[in-house]
């Protein structure tokens, strides 16, 4: 029988604030265990959290670039359960208030533009981590770390518009990108600082009711969201096939054994408690504050995207190379800004930059910093003259990357400028004609590509210095000439 899936993600963003939510304590990720705590995080009597405003900013820049309506009053919720990594034993988020609602993440899936919408983005605060078991002597242990409880999250919720695993990679790596784009986020998967839930159902294709759904918990990377869905569509087919019935159910997916685990019988919203946190005013975003954020909001990344296809006629897939980092298509930018043609910009970064970017496990912030962009304006435009040939060109961005320095200075030092002059290049066209009787004949024969051989064969000579547009005459001057 054909199914239908019908799934809907949550997606938690940690904020890269310097410091925690509702408390001074640092944010950062790798500080030694437990060192980051004060009252407030470790929820001891009579500690009062006091909002970050950072975080709230942050949140407003998502909600705005992704068109989301702001609340104006928002309301923090006390979320209540047990568990051994949240001190407090409640999460403090938001519930039936939140601040961002509505709105929707462009994303373009095999080149063609989609946009999934979404129901709300909150703000709330990340428990501790455990560890368990551990072992002390032959005795298993848990130990629990809790510099992390009380890291601001913004959760994103969609709503249910996804059919194919693959939306959802793409709506992820989607996300991913902008949290950077607007550095509100690391994004770091692996690191947790954007992770995934996701809820899926089955139903007939077509019809518009939906089937009992089930959860999949921390998907915590891009290729685990779509293998976990896969299993558990799998799955829920050949329960409905067999005659079965889907249980509600909270699911944890293994990546590495490719298995899904029951974790435990689905939760409802009232199993929570949810109510107003009595510690805390309402959360007030006047329309000063949104108008000065939107104000200062980057370009965002889709908007990019067409605008370098319609204005600067590049192809899609340039464009959505370009604008996979804010740091790349600023660069990119900068380049054309310095009088670059936009194709050839795009294909030196493409190629040439980003090369050298990923042998040598640069950033690309290093990278600009090495080879500024107005640099890298000036090395095309150089070779573009045939002022230098493009195996200087080469040679140049090696030193450039591995020691720095001004390209120019290195082709001066070098002494990279192309050999140009007719009197100095014939001698090695005569010597490569004499070396290469078989070629010189079959261009005689009218094998035109021939050329290109001789062409190289000079360049060889010259140690890539000469100019291969005045190689190319002088060639065809002597082969008229030998006729
Ligand atoms: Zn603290």
């Amino acid at each position: 029988m054909a199914h239908e899936a019908v799934i809907g993600l949550e997606c938690h963003i940690q904020l890269a604030t310097r410091s925690k939510m509702f408390c001074e304590c640092p944010a950062e990720f790798g500080a030694s265990p437990n060192s980051n705590v004060c009252p407030v995080c470790l929820g001891l009597p009579g500690a009062l959290p006091v909002v970050n405003r950072a975080a709230i900013d942050a949140a407003l820049q998502l909600g705005l670039v992704l068109g989301c309506t702001i609340r104006e009053a928002s309301v923090f919720a006390r979320k209540n359960y047990f568990y051994p990594d949240m001190p407090k034993n409640y999460q403090i988020t938001q519930y039936d208030r939140p601040l961002c609602e509505g709105g929707a993440l462009p994303v373009r899936l095999c080149e063609t533009a989609r946009s999934f919408p979404l129901i709300r983005i909150h703000v709330e605060e990340d428990t501790g981590k455990s560890f368990h078991p551990e072992r002390t002597g032959d005795r298993p242990v848990s130990r629990v770390d809790f510099n992390r409880a009380g890291v601001p999250l913004l959760e994103l919720v969609t709503e249910p518009a996804f059919r194919q695993p693959e939306e959802c990679g793409a709506f992820l790596a989607g996300l991913r990108r902008l949290a950077r784009w607007l550095k509100i986020s690391d994004g770091d998967m692996e690191k947790g600082h954007l992770r995934c839930d996701a809820n899926v159902s089955l139903r007939p294709p077509g019809s518009a009711s939906l089937g009992t759904k089930t959860e999949i918990k921390n998907l915590n990377s891009i290729k685990g969201v779509e293998k976990g869905l896969t299993a558990e569509i799998a799955r829920q087919a050949a329960v409905l096939d067999a005659g079965g019935r889907i249980e509600q159910a909270t699911l944890l997916y293994d990546a590495d054994h490719d298995k899904l685990a029951v974790m435990r019988s689905k939760e409802y919203a009232h199993d929570y408690r949810y109510f107003p946190e009595p510690d805390l005013p309402q959360l007030t975003v006047d329309a000063a504050w949104v108008e000065e954020v939107r104000g200062r909001l980057p370009e965002p990344p889709w908007t990019r995207e067409d605008r370098y296809v319609d204005h600067l006629g590049l192809p899609a897939y340039d464009a959505a190379i370009l604008c996979e980092t804010r740091e790349r298509s600023d660069y990119f930018e900068a380049v054309v800004g310095a009088g670059t043609d936009a194709k050839r910009a795009s294909n030196w970064v493409m190629t040439e930059v980003l090369r050298h970017v990923n042998a040598r496990g640069l950033s690309e912030r290093e990278a600009a910093l090495r080879l500024p962009a107005k640099s890298l304006a000036v090395l095309i435009g150089a070779t573009e003259s045939g002022r230098i040939t493009s195996a200087s060109a080469k040679e140049v961005l090696e030193e450039v990357f591995e020691k720095g320095g001004d390209p120019e200075a290195v082709i001066a030092a070098r002494g990279l400028v192309a050999r140009s002059s007719p009197e100095e290049l014939l001698p090695l066209v005569r010597e490569v004609l004499a070396e290469n009787p078989g070629p010189v004949a079959q261009f005689r024969g009218g094998k035109q590509a021939t050329l290109g051989f001789l062409v190289g064969q000079v360049m060889k000579k010259s140690g890539g210095r000469a100019a291969p547009q005045v190689v190319q005459e002088l060639l065809r001057a002597e082969l008229g000439a030998l006729r």
